[in-house]
């Protein structure tokens, strides 16, 4: 078994006591935690900063004008833009995803939408609607602390967009008029990923990277979300911090993910040079949840996936393997020609994602046993391997998946 799944939980239960917000106190909090722990296993520890665009909610209030007037929680998305402190006022239309047999050629609306509209939705939206109010996608779900990159307000224009509740969406249905008011500032921040290192002791100019993102969404304590991740890669360096291993071993705790993997894309970035010496990421991305299954997505090789799914049956573990790019911070890498994969956990906890209810009651110590196990022997049997046991190639269509989500799903490159 995994002997520090204990660990795990515990420190994860720690991390997940507050929000953890890019470039706040709460995260910066959580970085002395982890850098601590890091280094009293015998870790060089190093902060790497970068720069990063940061929002502020200031006001988010919702208002049905007819046929009767009532207000409606809602909660603001990120950089999506601003109405002003006298809000926007406009005849309320049901645009589904932003799906344009529904999108009105007029101007001067709000679109009350049934998900997120993607980044050509969003184009087409920013000129035309003065609001987007967009319900939640179950009836069980609280309210979602989101944003969209930076750049969408910056290079398709303003839209200022709420999340309301799914029951309140349904009955929105009826009404015919809203008053949208979105207030929120930017900033640019300096934020930190923790980058903790071991020298190999035959191979030293290849390195096996052990990631998680540290940061949670605005106003959340993120326990699955990924003080759970960030917790079991702590948990894996302490399981292997007496084991001698042939290649470099590399834990970097990301900050930025939820704002677009800023923190990720700035560290493949700075050391381009290095990425065809990586030869893989390992990433952590939700985990803790009780109750679960284990899956993993490969950004990789057929070779790699039969590499993994051996070593899972070996180890008794059952997984679900897929070839996939995750929206998470191996996406970066593999941007680069560095393959992943991407251990995480299925649980229901993962129904409050993004939202307050992703809070560490969810956690139990049994949720990071199998998932731990399967990690820590990718890890080491990777890193002690005389030669690597894959192919590195990542495969044109995984490569296409790759493309495709930067440019349009996530839609930060052009
Ligand atoms: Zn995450």
């Amino acid at each position: 078994m995994f002997s520090d799944a204990r660990y795990a939980y515990e420190l994860a239960l720690r991390l997940s006591s507050e929000p953890r917000f890019t470039g706040s106190e709460g995260e910066a909090r959580a970085r002395e935690l982890v850098v601590r722990e890091l280094s009293s296993m015998g870790y060089d520890v190093k902060l790497e900063p970068f720069k990063v665009k940061v929002y502020e909610i200031r006001r988010a209030e919702l208002e049905v004008l007819e046929p009767e007037r009532r207000s409606v929680e809602c909660a603001g998305v990120g950089f999506s833009g601003e109405t002003g402190e006298e809000g926007v006022e406009g005849e309320l239309v049901y645009i589904e995803g932003g799906d344009p047999a529904l999108v009105p050629s007029s101007t001067g609306w709000i679109g009350l939408a049934s998900a997120r509209p993607d980044k050509e939705g969003w184009r087409k939206l920013a000129g035309r609607a003065l609001g987007l109010v967009i319900a939640e996608g179950s009836p069980h779900r609280q309210l979602s602390r989101v944003d969209v990159p930076h750049e969408w307000r910056e290079k398709l224009g303003n839209l200022p967009a709420v999340y309301v509740r799914y029951s309140d969406a349904l009955k929105m249905l009826e009404a015919r008029r809203a008053r949208l008011i979105l207030v929120q500032e930017y900033r640019e921040v300096e934020a930190f990923n923790v980058v903790a290192e071991r020298r190999g002791s035959k191979y030293p100019d290849e390195v096996v990277y052990v990631t998680a993102h540290l940061d949670s969404v605005y106003g959340v304590r993120g326990a699955v979300d990924n003080a759970g991740g960030s917790a079991l890669a702590v948990a894996i360096a302490r399981a292997l911090s007496s084991v001698p291993l042939k290649r470099t071993l590399r834990f970097v705790l990301f900050s930025g993910e939820e704002l677009g993997l800023r923190g990720s894309l700035a560290h493949v970035e700075a050391r381009k040079d290095e990425m065809r010496n990586a030869v893989l990421v390992v990433n952590l991305d939700v985990h803790g949840g009780a109750m679960g299954t284990t899956r993993a997505i490969v950004t990789g090789s057929k070779s790699l996936r039969h590499s993994i799914e051996f070593l899972a049956k070996k180890l008794g573990v059952k997984v679900e393997v897929s070839e996939d790019v995750m929206s998470s911070d191996s996406a970066s890498f593999a941007r680069l020609g560095v393959p992943s994969v991407n251990v995480f956990r299925a649980s229901g906890a993962n129904a409050g994602m993004h939202t307050v209810e992703d809070s560490p009651e969810l956690l139990h110590p049994s949720s990071f046993e199998l998932p731990g196990l399967l990690a820590l022997h990718i890890v080491r049997e990777v890193a002690d391997a005389e030669e690597v046991p894959f192919e590195r190639e990542i495969p044109e269509e995984v490569k296409r998946k790759v493309d495709d989500y930067f440019r349009r799903r996530l839609g930060i490159f052009e």
